[in-house]
C-alpha cells in the first residue's frame, strides 16, 4: 500500500494516521520534538528539525504523497519537499493562511467579510490602525498564533503600548472587534478531482482562548448554514484546494464574518469521528490519497468537549458514562492549558 507522510506528529497527526491505517496505508511522521502523539500509531516517525534538508529528502523519498497537521511549516523545508513528492493541500493555501495579513486579504478578494484590519509594525502604525478601525480591538502576531497566544485586547486607545510590548516585536495586526452572537466553524473538503462536501456547521465556545465545545446542530437558520457552506466551498475552489480545511465563522446581524481558515483538520471537527459515517481525518486522507469524498452526513446530535490539562482528572468518570466516546492523545505529561483528548457526547440521533 501507499505510504501517506505527514509533517508534524501532535494528535491531529496521530488522529490522521489512524483514519490512514484503517483504509490500509501507512503513515510517516516527520516531527522535530521528541515522542510524539503521531508515533504510537505510525508506522514510521523521522525525528528531526525543518532545517536538515537530508532528513527531509529521506522523509519524502520514503512516502508517496505530503501532508501536514499544522500550517507554520517552514517555506524552505516546503521548497525543498515539493521538488520531491506532491504536497497536498497544495502551497497556495499555506501561502494564503501562514499570515493573517495575506488570509485577511485573499478572503476580501473573494468577496467574503472579515473584520476591519490593517497591518501594524510600529507605535505609529498603531494609532494609525486605531484612528481607522477604532476600539475595542484586538492586535495579533500576524503569524504563529494559536489557541489565543500571541494576543492583546484594546479597549480604549489608552491600551496601545501595553498590547504592543505584547507582540515583542513580531509584526501584528490590528482587527477591529466583531460583536458576534456566536461562533462556528464549517469543516470543508475538497477531493483532487474538484468535489466538494462540507460537514454540517459546529457551534464553538471558547475558554481562555482555547476551544471548549463544539456542538451540532448549530444554532444558524436555513439560510445562514446555506451560507456557510457555500462561502467554504467559495474558499476550497479558489485554492484549487485538496484535502479538509477548518473555516471558523463570526455569526452576526450583518451576515456571516470569516475569523480565520486553518488547511488541515480542526478541533472543532472532531464531533465528526462519532456523528458521521466518515469523519473529517478520513476525508482528508481520502483526498490526499485521490479517492473520492465520503459521505460526511451527520446522523447525531453532538456535544465535543475538549479535555484540557488537569480536564483529565475526569477522564474516569466520562469513562464510565452512556453515549460518549473518549479520545486520548496518549501524551504522557499533563500541563495546564495543554489538549490531552476530547470526548464526543452524543446527544441524539438526527433525522
Ligand atoms: P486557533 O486556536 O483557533 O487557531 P487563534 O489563536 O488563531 O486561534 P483566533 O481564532 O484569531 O486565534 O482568535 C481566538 C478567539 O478570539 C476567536 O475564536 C474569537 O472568540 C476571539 N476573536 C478573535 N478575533 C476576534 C475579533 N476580531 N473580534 C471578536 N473576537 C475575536
Ligand atoms: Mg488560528
Ligand atoms: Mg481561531
Amino acid at each position: 500500500g501507499a505510504t501517506i507522510g505527514i509533517l508534524g506528529g501532535g494528535q491531529l497527526g496521530r488522529m490522521l494516521s489512524v483514519a490512514a491505517s484503517r483504509l490500509g496505508f501507512k503513515t510517516h511522521i516527520f516531527e522535530p520534538g521528541a515522542n510524539p502523539p503521531a508515533g504510537d500509531v505510525a508506522a514510521q516517525v523521522t525525528t528531526a528539525g525543518y532545517d536538515d534538508l537530508g532528513a527531509l529528502t529521506d522523509f519524502a523519498s520514503a512516502v508517496d504523497v505530503i501532508t501536514y497537521e499544522f500550517e507554520n511549516i517552514p517555506t524552505e523545508a516546503l521548497n525543498h519537499l515539493e521538488k520531491l513528492r506532491p504536497i497536498r493541500p497544495g502551497r497556495e493555501a499555506l501561502r494564503v493562511s501562514q499570515d493573517r495579513i495575506t488570509e485577511k486579504d485573499f478572503l476580501r478578494d473573494l468577496g467574503l467579510q472579515t473584520a476591519p484590519y490593517m497591518a501594524v509594525d510600529t507605535a505609529e502604525d498603531l494609532d494609525r490602525a486605531i484612528a481607522a478601525i477604532g476600539t475595542p480591538a484586538i492586535l495579533k502576531t500576524r503569524r504563529f498564533g494559536y489557541d489565543g497566544k500571541g494576543q492583546a485586547r484594546l479597549k480604549s486607545p489608552a491600551d496601545a503600548a501595553n498590547a504592543l510590548a505584547d507582540m515583542a516585536g513580531a509584526p501584528a495586526i490590528l482587527e477591529g472587534f466583531v460583536d458576534f452572537s456566536h461562533e462556528v466553524s464549517v469543516i470543508g473538503a475538497r477531493s483532487a478531482s474538484g468535489q466538494v462536501s462540507c460537514f454540517d456547521p459546529g457551534e464553538n465556545v471558547h475558554r481562555d482562548g482555547i476551544l471548549h465545545t463544539t456542538t451540532v446542530p448549530a444554532n444558524l437558520t436555513a439560510s445562514q448554514r446555506m451560507d456557510a457552506v457555500l462561502l467554504t466551498a467559495n474558499i476550497l475552489n479558489a485554492l484549487e484546494y485538496v484535502g479538509v480545511m477548518g473555516v471558523e465563522l463570526f455569526v452576526t446581524p450583518q451576515g456571516l464574518i470569516v475569523n480565520e481558515i486553518a488547511p488541515r483538520v480542526h478541533n472543532s471537527g472532531h464531533w465528526t469521528q462519532n456523528g458521521c459515517v466518515i469523519d473529517q481525518f478520513e476525508q482528508h486522507i481520502r483526498a490526499v490519497a485521490g479517492w473520492p469524498l465520503g459521505d460526511g452526513t451527520r446522523h447525531a446530535d453532538v456535544e465535543m468537549l475538549n479535555l484540557i490539562g488537569d480536564d483529565m482528572d475526569k477522564v474516569p468518570e466520562i469513562s464510565a458514562e452512556g453515549n460518549a466516546a473518549l479520545h486520548l492523545y496518549g501524551k504522557a505529561e499533563v500541563k495546564a492549558g495543554r489538549k490531552m483528548g476530547h470526548v464526543n457526547r452524543i446527544k441524539k440521533s438526527a433525522g
